[in-house]
């Protein structure tokens, strides 16, 4: 099969990323990849109109061009290998990675927009913002007449099956195109543009889309590609004006994008911590002025210095009047008297270095979207590969973009009920999120005395992002309700010293962005003195605990669960809220901080590559934390694009190194001479004792000989990151406060048991885990944990990414290249 990918309307960082994959798998599964440049444009354009611009006629076949043929044929391939070899690189793959227009292998490439790209060709895009092979608005697909020149152009080239990465636009127009197909084709048939032969191989036109958009305006799908680095800027400049608004006591209106979309906004506005957001699908009611003056000058009084209010583009009130960022800072600094200022963020929200979440979903779903492409026939409706939770999907194309469609509809509507409904329930919980979060309620919204709780928040195990925002979070829905928040500092320790106090609403606004752990934090469970731990619960008049932390957490909760058999005071609700970068609870996918973990590996490994590359021909061993489990080194090394990687369940053997050794030896001796670049090995520290990254290091310096050296750098408590990444802070928001709707609930449960003197028994589902399953968000009781944990090695007994590592080695080139065989008297390799 041949397949194009094209990238098309606004540019979103993780693009490269998609396209990336998409030649990738395309190759490994035996297909020949041909890159769009320009989008719809470059194919209306298609090839010929530089030769015939030129005066000249080539052939337009890709495949002629200049492939590096001298070291290639070094080697000979088992048959299944042969696609690779052939796919390695070609001319204009290289003008692609040059981002130049105009001379390669000394031939005009310019007015060439369908061109053949190889294996190399898209190395290192991961790092890239935007989209390297181009996009544009194209007014002439948007025709019968253009979208005819591109039908010709693409079995002029033989090919049939499309890739589109774009907004809704474009995947409307992707639509249009396959459903038009067959009678343009029939048309170019009947002007005599294609032969007969063409077309009965061309007779359906087969598309997938992968939604490139920075609003996360695509119904259907959890998160589209370039949302969330675009947050990542967002929460950046939001930081940034937070320390400037504080320190004058200032009010700052930040426009934010989001024409339609409210998502950018309210994401924001929770991880950033800010007052007030307008959104285009929840608009104010007219006059909404008092009521943000009321709310803001609520917060002004109770000693808040700063004031943060987000504008999304598209904001509007209820009588669908745009909302205004000037108009804002108008009604601030007059009614309040706030010294005001207003930034607006533009295009720098667009893009700049993909996050890894950016570049792990869309080399998943670019994998996806080939897999999908090799298994549509003409009876299967065309896919748009989505996420849900966890999960990639596929979804119907045209259903999502319909529904997408009747958002807007429904906002035009004033139906905002439905627009809400429509957009997903995770967007709506975020938005509610947000009021709980942010504003300070008054007196009549709290719960009736008798059903507010004392409750005991601490946290365990080693810091991770996201545990000071899920505490604040949970401290603020608890003001709101009535409860009492209470810190327990420092851990059990710090309970069984009385380390314990109340937490306020001013107390806790600056935690958001705030990486350790402000309660302070460490490893001591319950059970070291549990007769004292229950007796502190009975002093400080507990009645649910959240705990906050990794494995640990999880053992401490197992422990006061079962001490409920010994100990009344354990008879109140408790839930865990995993954090930790290893991501090893149990049951669980994600925990807190491992998305700050993983950017923190992304932007080390960034630089290390960097340097590697400088110095060519360099390997680096890169060793990650993450205990006995290999999460961390696995996905990380799918956002760096690694070579190889190591991890403490599949251990590391003798064979397993003689033929990574061989591999990295093929794959050097491949590369152009002098145009090699650095490539990365990822190693969990636990991966070995005997192979530790310093004796693999030594190894790959022996045995690289002339063809590559080796250096290692050890990420240690780096990885635990700096700054908490805004998906860290948003989901500790969701979560904690689903945890503290949990507590609630069984609160009430005892509540209906009887009065205060009388025993009250807690049930076993009463002490959670909150865990977050393929596409769910799930409370799993603590002794139903037990049976998926790996006590001794302190993980969960399956690992829903362990497929990831053979992703990892597949993109990698890892199997194909092993299978690759020297051909004998082409000059032999030392110790090969
Ligand atoms: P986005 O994909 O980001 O939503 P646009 O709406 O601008 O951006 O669409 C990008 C391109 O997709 C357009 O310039 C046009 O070429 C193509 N396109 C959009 N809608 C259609 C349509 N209904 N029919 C054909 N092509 C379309």
């Amino acid at each position: 099969m041949r397949i194009a990918v094209l990238t098309s309307g606004g540019d979103s960082a993780g693009m490269n990323a998609a396209v990336r994959a998409v030649v990738k798998t395309g190759i490994l599964k035996g297909c020949e990849v041909y890159v769009v440049r320009e989008g719809y444009e470059g194919l209306v354009r298609g090839n010929t109109e530089w030769a015939e611009a030129e005066g000249q006629r080539v052939n337009t076949s890709a495949t002629e061009s200049v492939k590096q043929e001298v070291e290639i044929n070094q080697y000979q391939a088992g048959s299944d290998n042969v696609n690779l070899l052939e796919n390695l690189r070609f001319g204009d793959g290289e003008l692609l990675k040059d981002g130049t227009s105009e001379f390669v292998g000394g031939r005009t490439l310019k007015g060439r927009y369908i061109v053949r790209v190889g294996w190399d060709d898209v190395r290192g895009w991961f790092s890239q913002g935007g989209t390297l092979i181009g996009t544009a608005r194209s007014m002439t697909f948007k025709t019968v007449e253009g979208r005819r020149a591109a039908a010709h152009n693409l079995v002029k080239e033989g090919i049939d099956a499309l890739v589109v990465c774009g907004g809704d636009g474009s995947l409307t127009g992707a639509d249009v195109f396959r459903r038009e197909w067959p009678d343009l084709l029939s048309n170019l048939y009947e002007t005599s543009l294609i032969t007969e032969e063409q077309l009965k191989k061309h007779g359906h036109l087969k598309i997938v889309g992968l939604v490139g958009s920075i609003d996360n305006d695509m119904s259907m799908t959890d998160l589209t590609i370039g949302a969330p680095t675009a947050l990542h800027r967002i929460c950046e400049a939001i930081d940034n004006i937070n320390s400037t608004a504080y320190s004058h006591s200032r009010a700052f209106v930040v426009e934010v994008m989001g024409r339609d979309c409210g998502w950018l906004a309210v994401l924001a506005g929770v991880a950033g911590g800010a007052d007030f957001v307008f959104i285009p699908e929840r608009p104010p009611q007219v006059p909404w002025e008092d009521a943000m003056c009321a709310e803001i000058h609520r917060h002004r009084e109770v000693g808040k210095r700063k004031t943060i209010v987000l504008v999304a583009e598209g904001a509007q009130d209820a009588d669908l009047n745009p909302i205004k960022a000037e108009y804002v800072k108008q009604v601030l600094s007059e009614r309040l008297g706030l010294d005001t200022r207003v930034t607006t963020l533009g295009h720098t929200q667009r893009g700049g270095r993909p996050c890894a979440l950016d570049r792990i979903l869309p080399t998943l779903q670019g994998v996806e979207a080939v897999n999908a492409l090799l298994e549509s026939d003409e009876s299967t409706p065309s896919y748009m590969i989505g996420l849900h939770e966890n999960k990639i999907v596929r979804v119907p194309l045209m259903e999502a973009v319909e529904q997408t469609r009747a958002v807007t509809r429904a906002v035009k509507a004033k139906d905002y009920d439905k627009a809400l409904e429509l957009r997903g329930s995770e967007f709506k919980e975020m938005l509610e999120g947000f009021i709980y979060t942010s504003a300070l309620g008054s007196e009549s919204e709290k719960l009736p005395k008798e059903k507010r709780m004392r409750v005991g928040i601490i946290h365990m195990g080693a810091p991770a992002g996201g545990m000071n925002a899920a505490t604040r979070d949970a401290v603020r829905y608890c003001i709101r309700q009535g409860h009492t928040p209470l810190a327990i500092h420092n851990g059990f320790r710090g309970l069984l010293d009385d380390n314990i106090d109340e937490l306020s609403w001013l107390g806790v606004d600056a935690w958001m962005p705030r990486g350790g752990s402000e309660l302070g934090t460490n490893r001591a469970l319950p059970s070291a003195d549990i007769g004292g731990v229950a007796a502190k619960f009975q002093q400080f008049k507990l009645q649910a605990l959240l705990i906050i932390g990794g494995f640990e957490g999880f053992c401490a909760l197992l422990e006061l669960e079962e001490g409920r058999k010994h100990y009344p005071a354990f008879h109140i609700p408790m839930v865990h809220l995993p954090a930790t970068i290893s991501n090893n609870v149990p049951v669980t996918e994600y925990s807190l901080g491992s998305d700050t973990s993983l950017n923190a590996l992304v932007d080390a490994c960034d630089a290390i590559k960097q340097s590697a590359s400088a110095s060519r021909d360099r390997v680096f061993v890169v060793e990650t934390q993450g205990g006995k489990c290999g999460f961390i080194a696995t996905m990380g090394a799918l956002a760096v694009g690694a070579s190889l990687v190591y991890t403490p369940e599949d251990g590391m053997t003798l064979d397993m190194l003689r033929r990574d050794v061989r591999y990295l030896k093929t794959r050097y001796s491949l590369d152009l001479p002098g145009k090699s670049e650095g490539r990365l090995v990822i190693r969990n520290e636990k991966s070995s004792e005997v192979y530790t990254t310093n004796m693999i290091t030594k190894m790959l310096q022996e045995e690289g000989g002339s063809l590559f050296d080796a250096r290692s750098a050890a990420l240690g408590h780096t990885l635990q990151g700096g700054i908490p990444s805004p998906f860290d802070r948003v989901r500790a928001a969701r979560l904690s406060l689903k945890c503290m709707v949990f507590l609630e609930q069984h609160h009430n449960r005892l509540l209906a048991q009887g009065g205060p003197h009388k025993p009250r028994h807690a049930t076993g589902e009463s002490a959670a885990v909150i865990t977050v399953q393929t596409s769910s968000v799930k409370m799993v009781p603590v002794q139903d944990m037990v049976s998926h944990a790996d006590m001794v090695n302190r993980r969960g007994k399956n690992a829903w990414w362990y497929d990831i590592k053979g992703l990892v080695e597949q993109l990698a080139g890892k199997p194909k290249f092993l299978g690759l065989h020297k051909v004998a008297g082409a000059g032999e390799f030392s110790k090969m």
